[in-house]
């Protein structure tokens, strides 16, 4: 079977070289964006099975690039996932808004990490906020 493959939105160094690398070693294809234009890009030519977006982007917000890939019928299947460290209620309740199926808060936890996005790509639009 081919390895699902993911597409992490974030600008932070740290942060993708430890996502990827916890993904990576659960049996995940890792694709990166640095920017919210490029993820949307990559989003529609590479069309991952789910999408991890960091909230505080250089060039766009994550939530806005959320609204824009939900709005799109070549992408708005693809489940997104928040990644951030603002999850305060409100934070968890935007991101749903805006079309996320869930929200991974940084610092990132290793040990769940990749457990949580499974769950992520397996429920789809039925995984609870994590
Ligand atoms: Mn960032």
């Amino acid at each position: 079977m081919a390895p699902k493959r993911i597409l992490i939105v974030e600008d932070n160094l740290m942060n993708l070289e430890l996502a990827t690398d916890l993904l990576e070693a659960a049996g995940y294809y890792v694709l990166h964006a640095p920017t919210a234009r490029e993820g949307i890009d990559t989003a529609k030519t590479a069309a991952p099975d789910a999408i991890l977006m960091d909230i505080d982007l250089p060039d766009m917000n994550g939530l806005e690039a959320t609204r824009l890939l939900k709005a799109d019928p070549l992408t708005r299947d693809i489940p997104v996932a928040a990644l951030s460290a603002f999850a305060m209620k409100e934070d968890r309740d935007n991101a749903r808004e805006a079309g996320c199926v869930g929200y991974l808060t940084k610092p990132i936890d290793t040990r769940k990490f990749a457990g949580m996005v499974a769950e992520l790509i397996l429920q789809g639009d039925e995984t609870p906020c994590l």
